[in-house]
């Protein structure tokens, strides 16, 4: 059986890259056949009224009787069609004599993209026509019988990749993007990677594949929950943010090996790698470390990863959170380029530029910089190193201090260093954020700073346990979740200087996005107690049945757990998890194809016992 290349490298685990390209892609990525002796592909055409799919038919098929069905591409002077189904594109000639008359109406008159059936022979191209960026170009169907199966209306866009479309209308109109090769393309690489990780987690190393209920109660602290009304008045169910509590019970039952392809909900606005119902590919083990749980998932992610791509180099490197933070300004660098940020607080020790004197002067203040390769090209220029430095702070540093600073931030001619004064935390983050406008600005100049095709993992471990609240910074809040282990060498601490206290989280972190997080568990129900309540001041009310289960032999246990579309959404290159999502949410968290979230009529929301009080405000109220 033949495949067009970028399925047969799929249904192989391996993928081809995207190129953004307008050239008509089924034909471009199907050049090159790879077939795999060792691994069986799967049968499509298996159980349906079709013989073969539309890209497979090759010279070998020649003089056999297929039967396709497929999408109409093109129909060229009423003598060719061309359709298209998942697996690439074929030639059919309409028949021109008198005695196939309504089968020559039939692929005439069907409007383009309509679903047809034909049946007929596999013959070769006159000479000449062959088309050799078309894996299925050496050959056409000599058409018997067609059958329309269903006729499309016009469409509201076209179904090509290089068309250009609003997202709002893709997502209108899901059923139809999901046509385009990109989506197809996508959503197969997604289901192949899953598939690759279920083997290896299951077959290869004897995890359980377990689900875990989303009806659930209120966790308390962390992101924001969806409610969902139940009958009891006042009663609610929460959707969970994550299996959390159940893989962590699950231990205490003794599944000791868990994973669970989870759909988690966060009530929370999309971003370009958020949205409200996300997927994770979530884990616990009992009776593992920190360096086991790293070890599996470098496996897992080097079994799953697809072939074609830059390989995954395992053990990942890693770094502490501290040191992301004052090198990167956050706790997920892009470790592909430079640009660190650098401590220059010592050239400036006794200066008299006031606002860097004032910012020394306080607790923890610093003085940092990064230093812009080429910067010159994109910035009105801050400090440069020729003679003249173009900076209203110039004039106020000494020959020397300009020497010092140059060595220290290694600037060439042309380069701008970008000079921040404050607080240790809020000077790196703000120089981590201009960092990376900076490489997006240099980028659209044309200068390669981030090579697309290469993946740069990166474990960042000891977090600080807890946070100071965002509302009250005398209160804490866990940085991750209540559940997190301190880092056995800061136990102690937890009695005296919680905030001091490193936690046992790991992120996992691909080419500058979080794509994954986990920890070491607390599984001493006196230890988790104290937390919850004397140190977050929670109810632990809520959290009974939690604590409970810690007092009953629950093993020493941790886990992970994996953004599936985030992953994907680097893997695939694409801009934005919503590309990796058949049935994804709008910016806004709305369904624009069902028109979801809808009203619901008072008299069904009484079993609820729920009334809307509606918004005053006229805007709102026009909403509804
Ligand atoms: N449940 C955590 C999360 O969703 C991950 C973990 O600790 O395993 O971020």
């Amino acid at each position: 059986m033949y495949f067009p290349s970028w399925l047969s490298q799929l249904y192989r685990g391996l993928s081809r890259p995207i190129r953004r390209t307008t050239q008509p892609i089924w034909g471009s990525l199907s050049r090159s056949l790879v077939l795999s002796s060792q691994r069986r592909n799967p049968e499509f055409s298996s159980f349906v009224v079709r013989t073969n799919t539309c890209g497979e038919l090759r010279s070998s098929h020649l003089g056999q009787e297929v039967t396709l069905c497929g999408w109409i591409q093109y129909r060229r002077q009423n003598t060719f069609l061309v359709l298209r189904d998942f697996h690439g594109l074929v030639q059919v000639i309409i028949p021109q004599d008198e005695s196939a008359a309504s089968v020559r109406k039939i692929l005439c008159e069907a409007p383009m993209e309509s679903v047809v059936q034909v049946s007929g022979t596999v013959i070769s191209r006159p000479a000449g026509q062959e088309n050799p960026k078309m894996p299925t170009g050496e050959i056409e169907i000599k058409v018997k019988t067609a059958e329309l199966l269903n006729a499309c209306k016009k469409l509201p866009f076209e179904i090509k990749d290089f068309m250009k479309k609003t997202e709002a209308l893709r997502l209108q109109y899901r059923y139809l993007d999901l046509r385009s090769f990109q989506m197809q393309y996508n959503l197969r690489l997604r289901s192949q990677m899953v598939m690759k990780m279920r083997e290896y987690l299951c077959n290869l190393h004897g995890f359980v594949d377990i689900e875990t209920p989303t009806l659930f109660k209120r966790t308390p602290g962390g992101a924001k929950e969806f409610l969902v009304p139940s009958r009891e008045p006042g009663k609610f169910y929460s959707l969970p943010q994550s299996p959390q509590q159940f893989k962590q019970l699950l231990m205490v039952g003794g599944l000791d090996r868990y994973f669970q392809v989870a759909r988690c909900y966060r009530d929370e606005g999309s971003r370009p790698d958020r949205q409200p119902e996300f997927t994770q590919i979530d884990i616990e083990m009992s009776f593992v470390d920190q360096t086991g749980i790293q070890s599996l998932i470098e496996g897992l992610l080097q079994y799953s990863w697809p072939n074609d791509k830059n390989p995954v180099v395992v053990p990942f490197p890693s770094m502490t959170f501290a040191e992301a933070l004052a090198t990167y300004g956050t706790d997920k660098p892009d470790t592909r380029f430079g640009m660190k940020i650098i401590d220059i607080s010592d050239v400036f020790r006794n200066t008299e530029i006031g606002f860097l004197q004032d910012a020394l002067s306080k607790p923890h203040g610093t003085v940092k910089a990064i230093c812009i390769p080429e910067g010159a090209e994109i910035l009105p220029v801050f400090l440069n190193t020729n003679r003249n430095w173009n900076s209203p702070v110039a004039n106020f540093i000494m020959e020397l201090k300009r020497q010092e600073l140059i060595r220290l931030m290694e600037t060439q001619e042309e380069d701008v260093v970008l000079l921040t004064a404050g607080e240790h935390n809020k000077a790196c983050s703000l120089l981590g954020k201009l960092r990376l406008e900076c490489a997006d600005l240099l980028e659209t100049r044309g200068v390669v700073l981030r090579d697309p095709t290469l993946f740069s993992f990166l474990w960042v471990v000891d977090f600080p346990l807890f946070l100071p609240k965002e509302e009250n910074p005398r209160e804490l809040e866990s940085a991750h979740h209540p559940f997190t282990a301190p880092h056995p060498s800061d136990i102690h601490l937890l009695y005296t200087e919680p905030k001091k206290v490193r936690s046992q989280h790991y992120d996992l972190v691909l080419n500058g996005n979080e794509i994954g997080g986990g920890s070491i568990r607390i599984h001493n129900a006196e230890l988790q107690q104290y937390i919850l309540a004397t140190l977050l001041k929670e109810d632990v009310k809520l959290l009974s049945h939690m604590l409970q289960a810690l007092d009953y032999g629950a093993p020493p246990h941790g886990g992970i757990a994996l953004g599936l579309d985030r992953l994907i959404c680097v893997v695939t290159g694409s801009p934005s998890i919503r590309d990796v999502i058949a049935f994804p949410k709008s910016f806004r968290g709305h369904d624009l194809m069902s028109n979801t979230p809808d009203s619901i009529p008072p008299e069904e929301l009484k079993p609820y016992h729920i009334q809307v009080s509606w918004p005053t405000d006229s805007k709102a109220a026009k909403a509804h």
